[in-house]
């Protein structure tokens, strides 16, 4: 899906809900900035423009990521892969650990309401919770709702400049990642503009039917 589909808000429900490791390379790279590593200071200025990374940092973060033991009862990739070249290194990094893609969603979203979804997104600072100012505000205003944090943060790169360019990088470097894994038979496409949880239920539907 592209930028502001709902990835992340149904990974860390199917997370919650059904055990599986969310690795989200949007979060592991802002981690790693917020830490000052070394590929942190390679990362910001591109995340702030709204580029992609280049894909040998991406593939060494999630290859050295999946092969810690809490992914072991299999894992959610949320917002990997985003190029061609990072699908082909994925298919080697899960057939060398004798492992399988069982799915592929794709979440389709008006590109209208991506940037409605973008610039009104918010997360609580202490515990990751995702929120929205129209679409999912906290039940009790400025307190989150999982945690009870009173803390929230905006992400540098959520205004509605760098959209115009993560929406060109979704178009032309990850939208090619479709018509490949659909020659595969693994994909399977969501209706990305119903309510939250109507999503949700379209993708354990998706899950369950095709469960081996
Ligand atoms: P992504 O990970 O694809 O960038 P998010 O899951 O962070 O997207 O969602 C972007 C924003 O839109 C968040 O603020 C989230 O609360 C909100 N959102 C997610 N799914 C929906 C939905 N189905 N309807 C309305 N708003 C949504
Ligand atoms: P969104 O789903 O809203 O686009 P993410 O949190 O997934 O946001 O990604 C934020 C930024 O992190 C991207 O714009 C890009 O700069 C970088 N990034 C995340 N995942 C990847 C990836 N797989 N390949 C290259 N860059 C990535
Ligand atoms: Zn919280």
């Amino acid at each position: 899906g592209p930028p502001g589909a709902g990835k992340g808000t149904q990974a860390q429900r199917l997370q919650d809900e059904m055990g599986l490791k969310q690795l989200s390379t949007g979060d592991m790279l802002r981690a790693e900035v917020k830490s000052g590593s070394e590929l942190g200071r390679r990362a910001a200025g591109i995340m702030e423009r709204g580029e992609l990374v280049p894909d040998e940092l991406i593939i060494a973060l999630i290859e050295a990521r999946i092969s810690q033991p809490d992914c072991r009862h299999g894992f959610i990739l949320d917002g990997f892969p985003r190029t061609t070249a990072q699908a082909e290194a994925l298919d080697r990094m899960l057939s060398s650990r004798g492992l399988k893609l069982d799915h592929v969603i794709e979440m389709t979203v008006d590109e209208a309401a991506l940037t409605a979804r973008i610039t009104g997104r918010f997360s609580c600072a202490k515990c990751g919770a995702g929120y929205h100012d129209t679409f999912k505000p906290p039940a009790k205003p400025g307190v989150c709702d999982a945690c009870g944090g009173t803390e929230f943060t905006r992400r540098k790169d959520d205004n509605a400049e760098t959209v115009t360019a993560r929406l060109r990088a979704y178009h032309e470097q990850t939208a090619p990642l479709l018509p490949y894994y659909r020659a595969r038979g693994v994909l399977k496409k969501v209706d990305g503009m119903a309510a939250m949880d109507a999503v949700y239920s379209q993708i354990r539907e998706t899950l369950a039917a095709n469960r081996t």
